[in-house]
């Protein structure tokens, strides 16, 4: 697949948002230290690599021919995970089990905490990232749209197998995706894309998009579509799904099944790698 989502569209849009432009003000005055680890002992929790970029070659596994998309942190159930900057909550809900179009299914990851941050472009370059906090229990201690600073607890590893962390054992996967939030994930975004360069074009209701699409984020909750040869344009809104686990669509949690093909990996940083560069020791 050649597409590469446009971070510039996003970044640029992004910077309309009030309060991304707030948040962005008060880290700029703010020096040393910016990062600080998501769990005390995450280093030794690691255990070695912690799988960033694993290439999964497992006939039958579901995560077959895909690359783990952040490092698994094996700290006991319990552990606290705090917030490695100061940021906004844009995903703090147990995420949805759902259902894409080739009838394969994606298990919850049990209860997840997605946080926006905003940084001085010195940092790696990287205006806008944001850390992903998987299977986690049901104690979630921030909200959506919530402001949390550096260190805030966010919430503590889920219970082995439980139903509060996607019945997976007792973990914290750890990611950390550059560019703002988007519920349009990257998988989803190439297929509007494509569907818009097809002969029937990008069908919404009434609106029928052709050609080069432009993504524009509007405001903190929705996505302007619009054909580069002003066929047609469409306002998506971001909210959908975020907070409804009941019949959600596919959001957010698509573009974080902790797995993704190739293409996608070089939108992730190793987390211990950044934050070892970052991070207050
Ligand atoms: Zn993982």
């Amino acid at each position: 697949m050649s597409f590469q989502p446009s971070r510039r569209t996003f970044a640029l849009a992004a910077a309309a948002s009030p309060a991304l432009l707030a948040l962005g003000r008060r880290s700029s005055s703010s020096r040393q230290p910016r990062l600080s680890w998501p769990c005390a002992d995450y280093q030794r929790g690691l255990r070695g690599t912690g799988n960033f970029g694993a290439y999964i070659d497992k006939p039958g596994s579901a995560f077959h021919g895909s690359w783990h998309l952040a490092e698994d942190v094996w700290l006991p159930a319990g552990t606290e995970v705090r917030a490695i900057a100061d940021g906004i909550v844009r995903y703090s809900a147990f995420s949805p089990t759902w259902t894409d179009e080739r009838r394969v299914v994606h298990w919850n990851l049990g209860n997840v905490i997605v946080l926006e941050h905003d940084f001085d472009p010195e940092l790696d370059g990287h205006a806008r990232l944001c850390s992903f906090h998987v299977h986690l229990g049901a104690d979630r201690r921030v909200e959506l749209g919530e402001r949390v600073e550096r260190g805030a607890l966010l919430g503590r590893i889920g219970a082995d197998r439980s139903e509060e962390n996607g019945r997976y054992p007792a973990h914290l996967h750890f990611g950390i995706h550059v560019g703002a939030y988007v519920q349009i994930y990257p998988q989803l975004e190439r297929e509007l894309r494509a569907a818009a360069k097809s002969e029937r074009g990008l069908v919404l209701g009434p609106n029928v998009l052709r050609g080069e699409l432009t993504l524009e984020r509007r405001g903190a909750s929705d996505v302007f579509l619009q054909a580069a040869d002003g066929s047609g344009s469409a306002l998506l809104s971001l909210l959908v799904g975020s907070t409804a686990p009941e019949h959600a669509a596919p959001d957010i949690m698509g573009w974080c099944q902790g797995y993704g093909p190739k293409e996608v990996l070089g939108e992730w940083l190793a987390p211990a790698k950044f934050l070892r560069a970052h991070a207050a020791t």
